[in-house]
């Protein structure tokens, strides 16, 4: 079980508000995707979830228990990014398993969580090879073993796509659905991508200068967008 509330969350930069009191719930296996232009706030809401940033104000809660003193490591999160930096002189074993090795897991143990995320993830083969001897799409794989090995009830997604040519990303797409189903878990999911976010979400967020928008499933937000700029964000005819 995983519901995520974020109360009226603020985040300062310096005196300068960039989230804005931001409310939402995610509920228990929601596949949630924010969306919004460039610089809206995008991943300083999901930095703060994670626990990689601090809140200015405002209440971030897991199955209604407050965590923002909850340290990144102890939220039962975990975050892939844009820029998936793998370690380049580990193998995909040693990678997959690096944040096991760090939380002293032994070594057994390591070995059989990430062999099981390696099915998942259709990485078995390739388990000794450097990253370097890996294609993009085989890499990001590789970062979202990482996160799976955690065993997370929350999964945080920045972009995870945005490097990978348009053919990838439609395959990368189709099997983050299938993780979604095989592994139960909560997903939050930024793109700037409408056809991510219409094909993906069960509910979408559409952000704009550190404020929401509107919240929607993806049906919702076509037919019934609340102003012009949410329509042209989701493509909607309106
Ligand atoms: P997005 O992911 O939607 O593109 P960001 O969350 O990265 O947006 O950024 C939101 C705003 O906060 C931007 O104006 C950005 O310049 C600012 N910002 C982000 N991180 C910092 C930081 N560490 N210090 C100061 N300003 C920041
Ligand atoms: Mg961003």
């Amino acid at each position: 079980m995983a519901t995520l509330q974020l109360n009226n969350i603020v985040k300062d930069f310096g005196g300068t508000q960039v989230i804005k009191g931001v409310d939402l719930e995610v509920k228990d296996r929601e596949f949630v995707v924010f969306v919004g232009p460039s610089g809206c706030g995008k991943s300083t809401l999901m930095r703060m979830i994670a626990g990689l940033e601090s809140t200015t104000s405002g209440e971030i809660a897991i199955d209604g228990e407050r965590i923002n003193e909850v340290g990144p490591a102890d939220r039962g999160l975990a975050m892939v990014f844009q820029s998936y930096a793998l370690y380049p002189h580990m193998s995909v074993e040693d990678n997959m398993g690096f944040s096991l090795r760090l939380a002293k897991v032994p070594k057994a143990e390591r070995r059989e969580k990430v062999l099981a995320a390696a099915r998942i993830l259709q990485l078995e083969p390739l388990l000794d090879r450097k990253p370097r001897a890996l294609s993009g799409g085989q890499r990001q794989r590789v970062a979202i073993g990482r996160a799976i090995v955690r065993n997370p009830s929350i999964f945080l997604f920045d972009e995870p796509l945005s490097n990978l040519d348009a053919a990838l990303r439609v395959q990368m797409r189709i099997e983050l659905a299938r993780l979604h189903e095989e592994l139960d878990a909560t997903m939050i999911y930024v793109t700037h991508d409408q056809i991510e976010a219409m094909t993906m979400a069960d509910k979408i967020v559409v952000l704009q200068d550190g404020l929401v928008e509107q919240i929607g499933s993806p049906m919702a937000l076509y037919h019934h967008p609340c102003n012009r700029f949410v329509a042209g964000f989701i493509g909607s005819p309106k």
